[in-house]
């Protein structure tokens, strides 16, 4: 297009340049935004990896344990279609404060305060006894917020995975069945939020359930 040809055009469609310069500027912005989302990820990644680095899955193949926060990452990304990067950040350190010598101020000095919030919603109080710990997960879950509710859901579906793949060395099947049940407790009350997830939880769930020779009691 000659620059004559450009002021004639103009001149007939008064507000086309205008709307070429923000169509320009949006496109700018949002390279701008996929471009900080990236970083984020990416930062997230190494930092959970690095803080991670010499644990191991309870599975009896005791694989690296950053494949779990990536598990749930990729889950969030591609089953659940979650574009949100505080949710995948999240995703990635939301095992660092509680496994880790991670703190919450760790967190928020390197991203932000809305990722240590998800990451402090999903995070168990270690001091307490293990079965009151997982109680309060089945009590808390209704009051979590949405991104909370993703990366619990995820968590979750990760965690039947491995075990369905892999039980941890010493897991009977009656604690692997009960493990799938107090999964289960926890995700039906944050129903609702993604249902690409939920039903993959459902199908694992049912997988685990016909697996491991259990029959359902409708009551
Ligand atoms: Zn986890």
């Amino acid at each position: 297009m000659t620059p004559d040809f450009k002021a004639t055009h103009s001149s007939f469609h008064p507000g086309s340049d205008s709307m070429a310069r923000e169509a320009e500027q949006s496109q700018v912005a949002q390279s701008e935004a996929d471009e900080q989302m990236i970083g984020l990820v990416l930062k997230a990644s190494h930092f959970a990896a690095q803080k991670h680095k010499d644990q191991r899955r309870k599975g009896k193949d005791a694989a690296p344990y950053i494949n779990h926060p990536i598990d749930l990452a990729q889950l969030l990304w591609h089953t659940a279609q979650v574009r949100d990067p505080i949710v995948i950040a999240a995703a990635l350190l939301h095992d660092t404060v509680e496994d880790t010598d991670t703190t919450f101020d760790d967190i928020e000095r390197e991203f932000g305060s809305n990722v240590k919030a998800v990451v402090a919603e999903v995070t168990d109080d270690k001091s307490l006894p293990k079965t009151v710990r997982k109680q309060k997960q089945i009590d808390h879950a209704p009051h979590l917020s949405d991104r909370a509710r993703l990366v619990k859901l995820a968590d979750k579906i990760s965690n039947l995975k491995d075990i369905l793949r892999e039980p941890p060395a010493g897991w009977s099947v009656q604690r692997q069945y009960g493990y799938f049940q107090w999964a289960k407790a926890v995700v039906d009350p944050i129903r609702g939020c993604n249902s690409p997830l939920e039903s993959l939880f459902d199908e694992v769930y049912q997988q685990g359930v016909e697996h491991l020779g259990f029959h359902e009691h409708q009551t």
